[in-house]
C-alpha cells in the first residue's frame, strides 16, 4: 500500500480515502477506490502515474464512470478521474486537439459550430474524449475513431503520439487499454452548421425514444454480435422487465440495465449472467461485454468470458 505522506509528495490535486465510486459511475453503483484523485493538471497526471508504476501500485483512470460496473467491494487501489482536467480544444492549421477530460458532448457542440461534420452521431453518449478514444465509443454509424488522426498517450511513462493507423481501433475497442490518453487529434471535413445541427437533433429524439435515459445506467451491456443486436436476442428470451433486487433489464431497451432503487453491482452482475446465459441457451451465440468490469475477481470475471457451467458441463 502507497501512504498518505508518499502520495502527498508526489501529488498536487484533490485525495479522498475510501470514496465510494458509486457517486462517480453513471449507473451509481460500486464500494469504494482506496485512493480517489483529482489530478490539478496535465503535468499532476503524468507524475502520479509514473509514481503508482514505479511502485506497482494498482491505478485505473475514469473519466465519466459511464461505461463502467464497479464491484460492491470497489477497488483495491488507486482511481484517477480525469474528467474536466485537461478540458481543453483548440484548432492547429486544420486539427482540432481535444483533451481527454473534455466531454464528448462539449467537443460535439464545439465540431457542429465550427461546421466540422462527423461527431453529431456521438451526441448523447455520455463520456469523455479519453474514455470515447478507449472505448472507441460510436452511434448510428459513426465512431469516436472516424476522423482521429493521432492519439496522445502516457505508455510505458512516457508521452507519445501514435498514429490513427497504429491505435488498434476497432468494433468498441482500441490498443490503448494500457496507456493513459492524454488528448486526441482530428482532421474533419466541413458542411453547414445547420444541417450538421438537424442531424444532430434528430438523432437525440431518436436515442432519448430507444433509451432509457431517466434511469441510472452503463449504456449497452453487450457488444452486437455480428449481424446481430444483442438487445433484440435478449428481448427474445423474454428478459425485458426482468428484475434482480434494484436492477432491472429496461422494458424500454432489453441492452440496458437500468438502476431502479439502490441496486448493488451483485444485482447487475446477476442479470448481465442471466442474460448471457439465456441468449446463449436459446441461440448458441455467446454475447460480449461492452460494460468493463471494475474490482471484479478472475472467477466472476469468467462467467461472462467463458461457456456458461452447465451448458459445459
Ligand atoms: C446512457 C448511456 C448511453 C451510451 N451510449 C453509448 C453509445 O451510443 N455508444 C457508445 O459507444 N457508448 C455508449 N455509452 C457508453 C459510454 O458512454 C462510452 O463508452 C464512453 O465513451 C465512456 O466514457 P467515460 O469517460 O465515461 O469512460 P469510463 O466509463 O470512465 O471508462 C471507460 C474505460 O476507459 C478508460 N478510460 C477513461 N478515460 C481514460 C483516459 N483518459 N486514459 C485511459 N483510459 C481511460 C477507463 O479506465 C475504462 O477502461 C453509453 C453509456 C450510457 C450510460
Amino acid at each position: 500500500m502507497v501512504s498518505l505522506e508518499d502520495l502527498q509528495k508526489v501529488f498536487r490535486g484533490e485525495i479522498k480515502i475510501s470514496e465510494s465510486l458509486s457517486q462517480h459511475t453513471w449507473i451509481k453503483v460500486g464500494g469504494p477506490a482506496d485512493y480517489y484523485l483529482k489530478p490539478s493538471d496535465r503535468e499532476d497526471i503524468i507524475n502520479v502515474v509514473r509514481f503508482f508504476r514505479d511502485c506497482d501500485f494498482p491505478y485505473l483512470i475514469i473519466g465519466r464512470g459511464s461505461n463502467l460496473l464497479v464491484h460492491d467491494y470497489g477497488f483495491r487501489g488507486a482511481v484517477i478521474n480525469l474528467e474536466d482536467i485537461m478540458s481543453d480544444i483548440r484548432v492547429e492549421d486544420d486539427t482540432v486537439v481535444v483533451d481527454a477530460g473534455v466531454w464528448i458532448s462539449t467537443f460535439v457542440d464545439f465540431c457542429i459550430k465550427k461546421g466540422y461534420a462527423g461527431t453529431e452521431m456521438l451526441a448523447g453518449i455520455p463520456g469523455t474524449i479519453g474514455g470515447a478514444v478507449i472505448m472507441n465509443a460510436g452511434a448510428y454509424g459513426g465512431e469516436i475513431s472516424d476522423y482521429i488522426v493521432e492519439v496522445e498517450v502516457l505508455r510505458d511513462a512516457k508521452v507519445v503520439k501514435v498514429k490513427k493507423e497504429d491505435a488498434g481501433f476497432a468494433y468498441r475497442n482500441s490498443g490503448f487499454k494500457n496507456d493513459v490518453v492524454l488528448s486526441a487529434s482530428f482532421r474533419f471535413p466541413k458542411k453547414d452548421k445547420d444541417d450538421l445541427m438537424q442531424v444532430r437533433r434528430e438523432l437525440l429524439i431518436k436515442r432519448n425514444a430507444a433509451q432509457p435515459v431517466n434511469f441510472p445506467n452503463t449504456g449497452s451491456i453487450f457488444k452486437n454480435p455480428e449481424g446481430n443486436f444483442a438487445a433484440k436476442l435478449i428481448e427474445s428470451c423474454g428478459l425485458k422487465g426482468k428484475r434482480i433486487g434494484g436492477a432491472m433489464i429496461s422494458d424500454l431497451h432489453a441492452n440496458f440495465i437500468v438502476n431502479v432503487g439502490n441496486a448493488t453491482a451483485k444485482d447487475v452482475f446477476e442479470l448481465m449472467v442471466l442474460m448471457r446465459n439465456e441468449v446463449f441457451k436459446r441461440f448458441e451465440i455467446l454475447l460480449e461485454n461492452e460494460v468493463l468490469l471494475v474490482g471484479f475477481s478472475a472467477k466472476e470475471t469468467s462467467m461472462l468470458t467463458e461457456l456458461p457451467s452447465e451448458i459445459n458441463s
